[in-house]
């Protein structure tokens, strides 16, 4: 590479500009808001892990494990590292590691960058964000709902439109094995109209055959053996209390027996949030139950179930919406011309930023009208002209941008007739 080419960033991972990360950063407000508004406490893991924990938890015949994962030895003492694909591993090694889960269910969340190699398209990227929840130590189905219940509260409040649930559920163990050997089975049985990443999976994982999107597939997945028919008496009360409370909350749902969600860890409940407005990448939140994940990494059973939303997918419906973006990030523009004014201005915009204020202090000099064109477009509601005259007699002019009389006054007071002024 010639030492003058420019350089960019990683195919798949994207910058978010100033103008966007307004949207961003007005988004990850609400969720906060939303988040504790159910009690759920925030955790922070690190974006590295030791790769181990993801073969664990997510299984090694999944997409994430089998071809996604940016994964490489430490170049200084060759731990198997990985940048974490998802965060209910991470947060549950943490739990456990810090033991959290000692007579204390948890309710958690994090948000923040995940890493998955895949083919770069619309709503679909090498680096993107999610927003994670986990409830730990909890059993009933009264959680389930109640975190099916938050995403409802939280797509109202965002406003969006065209969201729909899907529901299933995957039942315990015991039901999972004999339906998977019936499938076995089945597709043994059709083992002709089988594609080649069907016939791999056949053995390690036919749940997942009744994932794939394959055209050809499809008249044969929907005839295979159901999972709903194989359920325990305590599964099925479980699915049909979650069912009962959505009923009762009036949110309504479909019930999807293919859903059976990409990782490994799932059981009973399974949920997906999906909109059609997002073509193929149309999955904005999933979730579900893990109750055996706790005690697959290590630590002593425990019951959890949580759910992951997209960052990037649910900014795309809202864009999609006609969202405007919030604006207005500046409350006062100073511009000076001289050097006892610049003296003080770097004094009033201090004495405005005392006062709560969002303050930008022009730099760089340049003429009257080149400093109020920058005020104009910084968006700021008043500008604070200082002049050599202003300056002498310790006294600045207060322009409200708007329109409306420019008036000049003692620097004392200029913290109330600003805040007048942007009330
Ligand atoms: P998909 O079926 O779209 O690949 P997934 O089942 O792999 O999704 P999860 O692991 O459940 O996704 O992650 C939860 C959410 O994170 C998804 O519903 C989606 O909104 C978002 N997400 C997953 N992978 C990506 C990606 N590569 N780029 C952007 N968002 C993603
Ligand atoms: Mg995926």
């Amino acid at each position: 590479m010639s030492s003058n080419e420019t350089l960019q960033a990683v195919r798949g991972m994207n910058d978010i500009l100033p103008d966007e990360a307004g949207l961003w950063l007005w988004f990850e407000e609400v969720v906060r808001d939303w988040l504790h508004s159910y009690g759920y406490r925030n955790i922070r893991m690190p974006l590295v892990e030791p790769t181990a924990l993801f073969k664990r938890a997510i299984g090694e015949v999944t997409d994430i494990v089998e071809k996604e994962m940016y994964s490489f030895d430490d170049a200084l003492n060759g731990d198997h590292l990985t940048l974490r694909p998802e965060g209910t591993a991470s947060c549950v090694r943490a739990v456990l590691q810090h033991n959290l889960l000692y007579n204390a269910p948890q309710r958690l969340y994090y948000s923040g960058q995940m890493f998955r190699h895949e083919r770069p398209q619309k709503g679909r990227y090498r680096q993107f964000h999610q927003f994670g929840v986990e409830a730990l130590g909890f059993a009933g189905p009264d959680i389930d709902a109640e975190q099916i219940l938050m995403c409802a509260r939280l797509w109202k409040k965002l406003g969006l439109r065209d969201v729909t649930l899907q529901l299933n559920t995957l039942g315990d163990a015991d039901s999972r094995h004999r339906h998977r050997a019936k499938l076995i089975t089945y597709f043994e049985q059709h083992a002709g109209l089988l594609d080649a990443e069907a016939q791999r999976r056949l053995h390690s994982n036919p749940l997942r055959i009744l994932d794939s999107k394959n055209p050809a597939m499809q008249d044969l997945i929907v005839a295979a053996p159901k999972l709903m028919d194989e359920l325990e008496d305590d599964a099925l009360k479980h699915f049909d209390e979650v069912r009962a409370i959505l009923k009762r909350h009036d949110v309504p749902y479909e019930i999807n027996p293919r859903l059976v969600r990409g990782l490994d860890y799932y059981n009973r409940t399974v949920f997906e949030w999906v909109t059609t407005r997002l073509g193929a990448q149309g999955t904005i939140c999933a979730g579900g139950r893990y109750d055996g994940l706790v005690e697959q990494i290590g630590g002593k059973a425990a019951p959890a179930t949580g759910f992951a939303m997209g960052v990037e997918r649910l900014l795309a419906l809202l864009q999609d919406d006609g969202m405007a973006l919030p604006k207005a990030e500046v409350d006062v523009y100073v511009v000076h011309q001289g050097e006892l004014a610049s003296q003080l201005a770097s004094r009033a915009a201090e004495q405005l930023r005392d006062g709560d204020l969002r303050v930008v202090l022009h730099c760089g000099g340049g003429s009257f009208k080149s400093q109020m064109k920058k005020a104009d477009s910084s968006g700021a509601r008043v500008a604070v002209v200082i002049g050599e005259d202003e300056a002498q007699a310790n006294e600045v002019s207060v322009k409200p941008m708007q329109g409306g009389e420019q008036v000049r006054v003692a620097v004392r007071e200029l913290n109330a007739i600003v805040n007048n002024l942007i009330k």
